[in-house]
């Protein structure tokens, strides 16, 4: 007979705890520590991290048999329903929220007031870039006072450092009602049925919690790039610089008065010194902030963002002249990188881009050219993975599927592979491309070893009219 592991002390977590504080709190009462409690639940050391956002790559069913907790139960403790059950429909957004490090890995923030009030770690203290206790209008705390030591999330009693330090005995910070909008506004989308203070956008209402916190992270980048007067720090540069807390609380603010905060936002972006410092095309203005932006914000759930920009833009014309460009530009990228479609209907009619690559044996930057020629048609799903339709596809194909036997002197010829060289500036290899399908040039033989257009070879003489 197998005997079944379980604790001796098994009380359930809080409707506000945070899965690794009640890991502390399991391994205190059990007389162990958070380490070993982790092994015996079978969590590795990395996957501890991992835990908080709960998709399906940590198993807690030996948890769940330890504590005689249901899966339910404990899952509520994670950010499995918050984030971690979405993973199918949403994997770009959860994959970037976790890689710009949504939850604080390496530390925990305390509020000592709230420690007072009950000795459990709470789950919306997770969240990093909210960094502030709603309730008691203070700091949250990071790093022990005593130790200086950032305080872990794996330490052996909830109240207190592992160096022995009470953090209810921490100071604390007060902070103004307005830096505490987020927390607060955190706090009720978690446990409460009803928000306080919504938005004014109803397009932001609307939001599902982990949009909104992706569109706050990313606007909180950006307003690091404004308050550090430099665009080139990076995200995580960003997310560790001494900005980073005055930054999340102006994103918020940004939210809050949606869409009017945010044409502030972009007049205070334009005047970052040495934004445009290089580039003299009056459409390169913005610098990289557009296409940046784009990249970021391109699903469907957003596209109310990116109107916004197009908006900003249009208003702003009659006094920026440049920015008629940006907003031309703009839609010209935005037509290019594809319309949204429903997964469901996604066949047979769809391949999937690289496989479309490796089949013409084009690279991405020409497939791009082809794109935007409208030679070939381009879809997104819903996650904004790239499909072409086969169609588009097929046509090509049929320019390099059949044999030709080589007559010509191969001095005389060029394979594909090397025609931009001889194309030079004058004309893009899509352009080529283009004329191989209007039969403005054909090939005089093909490559049985290649693959995709590369197969292809003409005769100089017929490439040099075409430019
Ligand atoms: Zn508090
Ligand atoms: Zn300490």
């Amino acid at each position: 007979m197998k005997i079944k592991n379980i604790l001796l002390w098994r009380e359930l977590p809080y409707l506000d705890e945070s899965i690794r504080g009640y890991m502390i709190r399991l391994s205190q009462a059990n007389y162990t520590t958070p380490q070993k409690l982790y092994k015996l639940a079978l969590i590795k050391g990395s996957e501890s991290n991992n835990l908080l956002m709960a998709n399906n790559e940590v198993d807690i069913s030996t948890l769940s048999q330890l504590t005689d907790a249901k899966n339910e139960v404990l899952l509520r403790s994670t950010f499995y329903y918050e984030f971690g059950q979405y993973i199918s429909v949403d994997e770009k957004i959860l994959r970037l929220i976790r890689a710009f490090g949504m939850c604080s890995i390496g530390y925990s923030q305390i509020c000592p007031k709230c420690l007072i009030e009950s000795p459990h770690h709470r789950k919306h203290w997770e969240i990093r870039v909210s960094t502030t206790c709603h309730i008691h209008h203070c700091n949250l705390i990071k790093i022990c006072p005593k130790c200086k030591y950032l305080i872990t999330s794996q330490r052996h009693f909830v109240t207190h450092c592992d160096c022995m330090f009470d953090l209810r005995r921490c100071g604390v910070q007060r902070v103004e009602e307005t830096e505490t909008y987020l927390a607060r506004w955190l706090y009720e989308k978690l446990y409460c049925s009803q928000i306080t203070s919504p938005f004014r956008s109803e397009k932001i209402n609307e939001l599902s919690l982990r949009h909104v916190l992706y569109l706050h992270l990313i606007l909180s980048y950006y307003i690091t790039h404004i308050l550090s007067s430099n665009v080139r720090i990076n995200y995580s540069e960003a997310s560790r610089s001494v900005y980073s807390q005055e930054a999340a609380i102006k994103a918020f603010q940004m939210l809050l008065n949606w869409p009017r905060a945010f044409h502030n936002f972009i007049d205070s972006y334009r005047m970052i010194p040495n934004l445009t410092s290089f580039i003299r095309e009056p459409s390169n203005q913005l610098g990289s902030f557009p296409v940046s932006f784009l990249r970021n914000f391109n699903f469907p759930v957003y596209s109310f963002v990116v109107n916004e920009f197009l908006n900003y833009c249009e208003d702003k014309s009659t006094d920026v002249p440049f920015l008629k460009d940006v907003k031309m530009k703009f839609e010209k990228r935005l037509s290019r990188i594809g319309k949204y479609i429903d997964f469901t209907a996604l066949d047979k009619e769809y391949i999937k881009f690289p496989t479309a690559l490796s089949i013409l044996g084009i690279s991405e930057y020409i497939m791009t050219h082809l794109i935007e020629l409208e030679v070939i048609t381009m879809v997104r799903d819903i996650n904004g993975w790239r499909y072409c339709t086969l169609e588009s596809i097929k046509k090509i194909q049929g320019v390099f599927e059949k044999e030709i036997p080589l007559i010509a002197n191969t001095k005389e010829t060029i394979t594909f592979r090397g025609i931009q060289e001889l194309l030079g500036k004058k004309i893009r290899v899509s352009e080529f491309i283009v004329a191989i399908l209007e039969q403005r040039i054909q090939p005089c033989g093909t490559l049985k070893e290649e693959i995709g257009l590369n197969r292809l070879i003409f005769r100089v003489k017929d490439v040099i009219p075409l430019f």
